[in-house]
């Protein structure tokens, strides 16, 4: 193997850590305490995973966490007076809705209903649309998570072919947007593109954020490509990425593992947005 190994972890330990100092000086400066206002609606097992560890890093790094947690079965009215009251709410400065939502509830409408200035997920369509423009607001959290571990890894994004595999809102759309706004040189592919792997072959930096257990295999990796494997596919063996890391890790010049990659990256840049929520909103009166 000889790839070099990205380390996520340790580097959303360095942004956890870069964030916890900045908070110290905004409650220095602006007299009050950044908060994060966590939505989980239900009982899903790994919801309430991810909500728990964004609970703890978030007060782990200066700021207050803020939680609700309606029954399962909440009207979409009812979540939607949630949202409004926590969007007129002073004290929040990030609300994230906890997604999925149960089948009666219309994710679009809800996450429509927050204030983009609170948008800490990046989803509203004012947010998404600020991305698209070139003028970024909040930027959703893996996306943003992605560009910090290029960075760390002093990737040059300037004319190089980045190929992104998916185009989810979430993931795969906004890590597109934020290459071509680097200037790299961008192919995003789906489920009907023609050929995967000989697109992906053409990448200095391949993301693949699909859902599919090991789908991009040597072939579909350059010499010295770097990957970066947004996948989190739940087997029996455990968790595996979208790339199989083992024949990827023969060609490329830096992978990202799952877990321990890409995944620890997406709540660092949560507290970040939250306390660039914060700041906004004091600036802005
Ligand atoms: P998603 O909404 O299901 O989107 C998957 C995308 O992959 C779609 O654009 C789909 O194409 C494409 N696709 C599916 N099968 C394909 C195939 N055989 N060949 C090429 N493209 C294919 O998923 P997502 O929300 O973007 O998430 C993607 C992965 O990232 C999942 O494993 C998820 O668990 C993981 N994830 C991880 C984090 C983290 O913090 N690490 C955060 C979010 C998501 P079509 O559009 O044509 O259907």
């Amino acid at each position: 193997m000889a790839a070099r190994i990205i380390d996520g972890k340790a580097v959303a330990a360095a942004v956890r850590e870069r964030v916890k100092v900045d908070v110290a000086a905004y409650v220095e400066e602006a007299g009050r305490v950044p908060g994060l206002a966590t939505v989980l609606v239900g009982e899903d097992p790994a919801s309430q995973v991810y909500v728990g560890m964004k609970r703890r890093n978030t007060e782990d790094v200066g700021m207050r966490s803020i939680h609700h947690e309606p029954e399962a079965s909440i009207r979409e009215e009812e979540l939607l007076e949630l949202v409004r009251e926590l969007n007129e709410d002073d004290d929040v400065d990030g609300i994230l809705v906890q997604l999925p939502l149960p089948a009666q509830i219309s994710e679009n409408a809800i996450v429509a209903a927050i204030d983009p200035r609170k948008d800490v997920d990046g989803l509203t369509p004012i947010n998404a649309g600020l991305l698209a423009h070139g003028d970024p607001g909040l930027v959703p959290c893996t996306p943003s998570g992605v560009m910090e571990l290029l960075a760390h890894e002093g990737v040059g994004l300037e004319g190089a072919e980045a190929v992104v595999v998916g185009r989810s809102k979430l993931v795969g759309v906004p890590v597109a947007r934020l290459l071509l706004q680097a200037n790299a040189t961008v192919t995003v592919c789906h489920s009907r593109t023609r050929d995967l792997d000989a697109t992906c072959r053409r990448a200095d930096v391949l993301v693949a954020a699909v859902g599919v257990p090991r789908l991009l295999g040597k072939e579909a990796v350059k010499e010295g490509a770097i990957v970066i494997d947004v996948g989190v596919n739940r087997l029996e063996e455990g968790l595996v990425g979208d790339v199989d890391y083992e024949a990827a890790a023969e060609v490329a010049a830096a992978i990202t593992p799952v877990p321990g990659g890409v995944g620890p990256m997406t709540i660092a840049m949560l507290l970040d947005n939250t306390l660039q929520a914060a700041r906004m909103r004091t600036t802005s009166g």
